[in-house]
């Protein structure tokens, strides 16, 4: 037991069926059906392999996407043949989450043999009800299709998902109702090393909020603010230009639109707040970036264009970020500077990049975009630690009782 959770060492898996919850969504190139990055894939190989080795029948559930931003959305055949590429030996796939194909290929498995399902988020339980409208507890969640179709062929249910532990999902938070539950290897260290520098963090304590999980990073700032847990956010991405645009500063009509465009204005008044009462630890760019005739341009907030549309933090923001990063001792990031896909603006979170490559402090990127640009940079053997997790690791860093977390730790009071 670790965190009130049940681990894979107090169980016996030889000849049994188990469920095993993964996040292994990725970046999807759809002509081709490639997957762009495998960092996620190759961080659930540790718990996968030990499951087969040990001789259980491992049946795998896994998302891709989502229907709300429909360009990921996509069948987990690909991650089958990447996992079966990278642990050697094969991993079926059937097209199918908890139909009758799904079902009698999983009654087919031997011993040490393992099984993808399709996306699980195929499932319209998975999905519609519980991020859009309706919620149900956990309970309600047991009553669900994939639940109810899957727990009489399985033995155990093994989560390794921190990535969505933050996510209220029947794949995720429902079988530990049904069945012994414990979490899994990448999970277990996940959870090990984030709550342990979140705990005790060496001062200073600095936090780099970019990208463009605006609701996420408010609730976060708010809480680890009030509490003190942290001396500096640095940010950049939406996050920077929202509070800028609510503390009054010119960030050009094409950032203002973008943030309307994508609902994100709504959150201005909340950012309002936030700065009235944290203004001292909360950094906000001092220069912007913007593409003209595909080149990079940067300017002073109040030198910036009218209709300038920022897509990255200015070089002198950055430069300042960075000597901030320098004299840290612990550094949590997630999300990007700007858009870092792109060559113009990806000089922001380049620099913030190095730094977090160069200094002495601990550090701890988490998101797949994150990860994404830690790979592009080369820093990959830099930063201390790389956590699959983006809104899982800011969920968690903001003190709530993860789902997912709570859903285990019944778990083991019930079957434990
Ligand atoms: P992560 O995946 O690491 O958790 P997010 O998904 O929150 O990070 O954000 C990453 C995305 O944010 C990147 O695809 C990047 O292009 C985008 N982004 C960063 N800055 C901006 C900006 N100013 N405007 C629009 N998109 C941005
Ligand atoms: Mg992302």
């Amino acid at each position: 037991m670790r965190f009130g959770i049940m681990t894979l060492d107090e169980v016996e898996v030889r000849g049994k069926t188990v469920l095993c919850r993964v996040d292994i969504n990725q970046p999807i190139d759809k002509q081709t059906g490639q997957l762009k990055s495998l960092a996620r894939v190759k961080a659930s190989l540790p718990t996968l392999q030990e499951l087969s080795d040990k001789g259980a029948r491992v049946v795998i559930l896994a998302h891709q996407g989502s229907d709300i931003e429909y360009q990921n959305y996509y069948t987990t055949a690909p991650h089958a043949a990447a996992l079966s590429d990278l642990l050697g030996r094969p991993v079926g796939f059937i097209d199918d989450v908890c139909g009758p194909a799904a079902r009698e290929a999983i009654r087919r498995l031997g011993d040490g043999q393992l099984l993808m399902l399709d996306n699980v988020r195929f499932c319209a339980e998975e999905q519609t009800l519980f991020e859009q409208s309706l919620r149900l507890n956990h309970q309600e969640q047991a009553k669900t299709e994939l639940v109810r179709k899957l727990v009489p062929l399985a033995d155990l249910y093994v989560n390794d998902a921190f990535a969505a532990a933050h996510r209220d999902q029947p794949s995720l938070c429902a079988f530990q109702q049904l069945l012994p539950s414990v979490m899994g290897r990448l999970f277990e260290q996940e959870y090990t090393v984030v709550s342990s520098l979140m705990q005790q963090p060496e001062r200073p304590c600095v936090y780099v909020l970019g990208g463009t999980k605006v609701d996420d990073a408010f609730l976060m700032m708010r809480s680890v603010l009030d509490s003190g847990q942290v001396d500096a956010i640095l940010t950049g991405g939406l996050v920077a230009n929202i509070l800028l645009a609510a503390g009054g500063q010119h960030i050009g009509q094409g950032s203002l639109q973008y943030l309307k465009q994508t609902g994100n204005d709504q959150h201005l008044e909340e950012a309002g707040a936030l700065l009235k009462r944290h203004a001292e630890r909360i950094q906000l760019p001092e220069d912007l970036a913007w593409v003209e005739d595909g080149k990079r341009r940067e300017a002073a907030l109040q030198a910036l264009p009218h209709d300038a549309l920022a897509l990255d933090i200015g070089s002198h923001t950055a430069q300042r970020y960075a000597a901030v990063i320098q004299q840290a001792r612990t550094v949590f990031v997630n999300g990007p500077m700007g858009v870092f896909e792109e060559e113009a603006t990806a000089l922001g979170s380049q620099l913030v990049w190095d730094a977090l490559g160069q200094t002495p402090a601990h550090t701890v990127v988490g998101g797949g975009d994150s990860l994404s640009a830690t790979a592009k940079f080369g820093k990959t053997g830099q930063i201390s630690y790389l956590c699959t997790g983006g809104g899982a690791l800011i969920r968690f860093l903001s003190g709530e009782e993860l789902p997912v977390v709570k859903a285990l730790r019944q778990a083991a009071g019930k079957f434990g």
